[in-house]
Parts: structure tokens; sequence; C-alpha cells
């Protein structure tokens, strides 16, 4: 016995709406792509990532100027775990959010 697939009941406005919320849950975030480049770059100043890094203009800089993958790319261990990475980025990322409202008041 044969199924029928079942019937998708979506307008065209329903459409819509469902592919712009998809765009904005798949844009990248500028503040949080910030924090997590800033957060990145303190755990590869910590771990004295530039000494050791690829990228010559890390080297040069005597600090970590690129995204920080190949500085931290090179470590045995994370800085931290992937977890506390992110718990770090949401905290900065709040940190900024909630310095802006108190400036909009
Ligand atoms: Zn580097």
């Amino acid at each position: 016995m044969t199924r029928r697939p079942p019937k998708r009941f979506e307008t065209a406005a329903m459409r819509a709406e469902r592919l712009a919320q998809q765009a904005a849950a798949a844009a990248p975030d500028p503040l949080y792509q910030h924090c997590l480049s800033a957060v990145r770059r303190g755990m590869s100043e910590y771990s004295g990532g530039a000494r050791r890094c690829r990228m010559k203009a890390c080297k040069r800089a005597r600090a970590c100027v690129s995204d920080s993958f190949a500085c931290l790319a090179m470590l045995r261990r994370p800085v931290l775990p992937w977890l506390e990475q992110h718990i770090a980025v949401d905290g900065m990322v709040q940190f900024y959010q909630d310095r802006a409202e108190q400036e909009a008041e």
C-alpha cells in the first residue's frame, strides 16, 4: 500500500515569511562575530600563539592579527574548551547589549 505524502498547506505569504525567517537566522550576527574574534584573539594572546603561528603577519606583529584560527590550531589542547569559549562570547555579547541599552535610555 502506498502512502501519499502529506499535503503542505502554505500560502505564498506564509512561504515568504518562512524564507525571511530562515535568511535572518542564517545571516551572521556582526556583534557575535566581533565578540567571537575578540575572545579567540585573547586566547591566542594568552597562549603566545603568535610565536609559533604559521602566518607571517602574526609573527611580524608579535600578536595575533588573523582570525586566530591558525594560531589556535597549533595548540595541543585548547585554552578554553568549546563550551567555555561560547560562554565567554555570550557574556561579552550580553555586556555590549546591556551597555547599548543603558546608552539608549
Ligand atoms: Zn596567527
